[in-house]
């Protein structure tokens, strides 16, 4: 039997008793068995004393089904490195391709995927998928949803002119008798018009979900105010729920902070993650859920709607909750109160006064260390500016995420126009250490104006790289390295 004992659990889970006490928490093969002060069973010890720990965080909107369609990421890249510990793939695969995301990426992966399925039947495979008669098969979705119930929690279908064409609101319509007849709750994606978001939100009822609720094209879910439009009021009056679903161009600052102020609140915190916006503005379901604590929610609010709010809604089972008898999935994290700058999916930025860091995940009482707070980091500008193979990316991925973990965790922030000629130097700099090459000497009057500080920093870090690959510390790559140290620090000033 596998048995481990967390010690000093500090609690944030508003679903559970336990909610900001300090307990222990025992685990038996994966499964919580007690929860109480200063216990001491035998097993693993796993003291979190310094953190804070809460149910397993779900991402209630991610596309994870990658390979055979347009969008798509591995599992494992916004996972339980990144502090999350169940996924839901939002549509990404249909009644022809469950089977393949299935056997090829659900089975294998660390993480809990749980799907909902698009009505179109091959999903994303391409952008449009609602747009061509026929892609709806309600026997095919009904044999699907038999053959993966334990996986399939819900159906989903995109309501924008981009994914309908000319369709108009039929598939959304047809979709949704699928959904009543089947008793799943459907999620729908809302974009630009048409359909009119007003019709799309008469089609809803109890238990149905609006995906990506604060987006700031034309066709949304408020006034230019910030007051909800008449058919908002009705669909929250007939507990329709709204997820904030990120994405790539699907959340505004303005629009949230104007709709909460006019009393709106989102049940769920979901990402919308995928390959093409991982490197931003999504970066990760941390991430976002910074991004609402920067608008003045509470841990407990923001905590709740990525565990407790979605699995009561989906009905996972035994998990968002921290109790007895219940899968011992956590997210353990540590609460900075210091300022932190996030950026939604306009340009816009918010400066938060406490950010969340992710440490650790634990899935049925598997240990997992997050890599990078949650904030998995993608090189992939590198590799697009400067011609790099994948394999070349793979290569220098241990150590530019060295280097990045190095520049972060000293409080150095690139602006995107210096961030790349600052790795892309980087990359040259691996290079030279892994052929033992020097740089040219460079010009020592260069070094008078750079500033001690930004040298020092620099320094420290061109040293422990060298020391790695064994090449000695060569002070002009310490001057050319720290130039551009030095620009990020006075722009920080500014
Ligand atoms: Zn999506």
């Amino acid at each position: 039997m596998k048995r481990l004992l967390i010690k000093n659990a500090n609690i944030i889970d508003v679903s559970s008793k336990y909610h900001k006490q300090c307990v222990d928490i025992y685990i038996e093969d994966g499964v919580i068995k007690k929860i109480d002060k200063d216990l001491n069973e035998m097993g693993q010890v796993f003291d979190i004393s310094s953190y804070l720990i809460s149910p397993g965080f779900i991402d209630a909107h991610v596309h994870c089904y990658h390979g055979k369609t347009v969008i798509g990421i591995d599992p494992e890249k916004i996972g339980v490195k990144t502090g999350v510990t169940s996924l839901i793939d939002a549509g990404t695969a249909g009644a022809n391709t469950i089977d393949d995301f299935y056997n090829r990426i659900i089975k294998k992966s660390e993480e809990r995927v749980f799907v909902l399925l698009n009505t179109a039947s091959d999903g994303l495979k391409t952008l449009s998928e609602l747009s061509t008669d026929g892609v709806i098969d309600k026997k095919a979705i009904k044999k699907a949803i038999e053959r993966y119930q334990d996986t399939i929690v819900g159906i989903k279908a995109r309501a924008s002119s981009s994914v309908l064409l000319d369709k108009g609101i039929g598939p959304i319509a047809e979709s949704k008798n699928i959904a009543t007849e089947l008793g799943l709750p459907l999620v729908i994606h809302i974009g630009n018009a048409p359909p009119k978001v007003e019709e799309v939100l008469d089609l809803t009822s109890a238990g149905d979900v609006i995906t990506h609720c604060y987006h700031n094209k034309v066709n949304g879910l408020f006034l230019e105010s910030g007051i909800k439009k008449g058919q908002v009021a009705n669909a929250l009056h007939r507990q329709v729920k709204f997820d904030i679903g990120h994405g790539s161009s699907s959340f505004s600052f303005d629009v949230f902070e104007k709709a909460v102020k006019n009393g709106f609140r989102h049940d769920f915190i979901g990402s919308d993650i995928y390959d093409k916006n991982i490197g931003g503005p999504v970066v990760s379901l941390i991430n976002v859920m910074n991004k609402v604590l920067a608008c003045d929610f509470s841990l407990d609010d923001v905590v709740s709607s990525v565990t407790s709010k979605v699995s009561e809604h989906f009905k996972l089972s035994r998990l968002g909750t921290i109790k007895v008898g219940n899968f011992a999935d956590f997210t353990v994290y540590k609460l900075h109160d210091s300022r932190k700058t996030f950026v939604d999916s306009v340009g816009q930025s918010r400066t938060g006064k406490s950010w969340i860091e992710a440490k650790y995940t634990l899935v049925e009482g598997e240990i997992f260390r997050v890599e990078n707070g949650g904030e998995m980091i993608s090189f992939d500008f590198l590799k697009d500016s400067m011609s790099l193979t994948q394999e070349q990316m793979t290569a220098y991925d241990d150590d530019l995420r060295y280097i990045d973990d190095y520049v972060s965790g000293h409080g150095i922030k690139f602006q995107d126009h210096f961030k790349l000629g600052f790795y892309s130097h980087m990359v040259g700099f691996i290079d030279r250490l892994k052929n033992k090459e020097k740089l040219d000497p460079v010009d020592e009057s260069i070094k008078d104006n750079i500033e001690e500080k930004a040298f020092k920093l620099t320094y420290d870090l061109i040293d422990s790289m060298s020391k790695k690959y064994e090449v000695e510390t060569f002070e002009s790559e310490v001057i050319l390295a720290s130039i551009h140290i030095q620009t990020a620090l006075a722009m920080e000033e500014d």
